[in-house]
């Protein structure tokens, strides 16, 4: 069974509801029962995506479903959508025009949505590979509310968090991510009178945590699939799949770069002109590097598989990158700069003049007033 709905329909996730409606239309009558080649469980797919896609509230839901830590302390904020329950009532839909037998409620198992949720780690930790605890809320409902998150009787009212946007932008400074409300987990409302048991979140309290490896050489940004740990299904519908994006932390010495790393090194002149051997950090203690004499100004030397691992599943390491830097002095003795007008001397070559007679040509060919 598919289950992305923009999928279903054929559209793209930025498509307008006119061309939602449109693709719903053809695909309806395509797959309509009634028809020789109809397909009723294709045909209940496709009104299932078309209950959501054409219901801008649904859509809005369905579209940032997901959950998310901003950070894995203790403080670690955990907002679940709760897209089975928001949008439970549409998979009993009645389907029109299925003949007899076909009125009525039809319940209809479909896979849990797809979770996303954001983990950090060092940098360290992305080289080394490390395990991350990940809170899991309890995904029962609240046995004193039944689920409501409101005291028995209480009507409901806009919610304050998100004034009714369902939606909340958190920023740290360092990442923008709009996740699901998670005072009214998306939906924009919630109970005036919030039930004791649950403070108001419908969910039992209490939950577990989630053990996730993160292999060695992870990349910033990189996702880990965690099967079967996404929203629970509806009906018999297996649940959905959980993804962790990873974000790594920045490094103080070593900047990845794909599948290597790339260090800033530091040389001083005479190095860069009579060659030296240096030692340099590696990811696993100082090595000697050498460095040819003459070596240029932003030139890169490699050592090797002496990077990250490799995340293509073979045992294989990148390697790393020392971007040379030649370091001057801001000042000179009157030693070092009687050293240095003697190297002048004998350094009597313009290195420009090449470049002066290409430029002379173009002013020769009167292109320039
Ligand atoms: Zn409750
Ligand atoms: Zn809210």
């Amino acid at each position: 069974m598919a289950q992305d709905y923009y999928e279903l329909l054929g559209v793209s996730r930025t498509a307008s509801p006119d061309e939602i409606k449109k693709a719903y239309r053809k695909l309806a009558r395509q797959h309509h029962p009634d028809n020789n080649s109809g397909d009723e469980e294709k045909f209940k797919e496709i009104q299932g995506a078309y209950d959501i896609l054409s219901d801008p509230q649904k859509k809005q839901t369905y579209d940032r479903g997901g959950f998310q830590v901003p950070g894995m302390g203790p403080d670690a904020n955990f907002s679940m959508s709760d897209l089975a329950d928001i949008l439970g009532g549409v998979f009993g839909g009645r389907i029109p025009g299925t003949g007899g037998g076909g009125r009525g409620r039809t319940p209809m198992a479909a896979r849990g949505r797809d979770l996303e949720t954001q983990a950090r780690i060092t940098f360290d930790q992305s080289i080394d590979g490390t395990e991350i605890s990940l809170p899991v809320p309890s995904q029962d409902p609240c046995p004193d509310c039944r689920g409501t998150g409101g005291r028995a009787g209480s009507s409901m009212t806009t919610c304050p968090e998100c004034s009714g946007q369902g939606v909340v932008i958190q920023s740290d400074g360092l990442f923008s991510t709009q996740t699901p409300c998670p005072r009214c987990r998306g939906v924009g409302r919630v109970p005036k009178d919030p039930c004791p048991t649950c403070r108001g979140t419908g969910r039992r309290p209490g939950g577990s945590t989630l053990r996730v490896k993160v292999p060695a050489g992870i990349r910033d940004g990189g996702r880990i699939r965690v099967p079967g740990k996404g929203e629970p299904g509806v009906g018999n519908g297996p649940r959905g799949d959980l993804y962790v994006v990873v974000h790594v932390a920045p490094s103080q010495v070593f900047r990845r770069k794909g599948e290597h790393l790339e260090i800033e090194l530091p040389i001083t002149v005479t190095e860069a002109l009579r060659g030296a051997e240096v030692r340099v950090p590696t990811l696993s203690g100082t090595k000697l590097l050498r460095i040819a004499p003459g070596t240029k100004h932003g030139s890169v030397l490699r050592l090797k598989g002496e990077g990250p691992k490799k995340t293509t599943g073979a045992d294989e390491r990148g390697d790393l990158h020392y971007r040379i830097a030649i370091d001057l002095p801001k000042t000179l003795t009157d030693e070092q700069r009687a050293a240095v007008d003697a190297l002048a001397e004998t350094l009597d070559y313009d290195p420009r003049a090449d470049l002066l007679s290409r430029a002379a040509t173009r002013t020769a060919g009167g292109t320039h007033a």
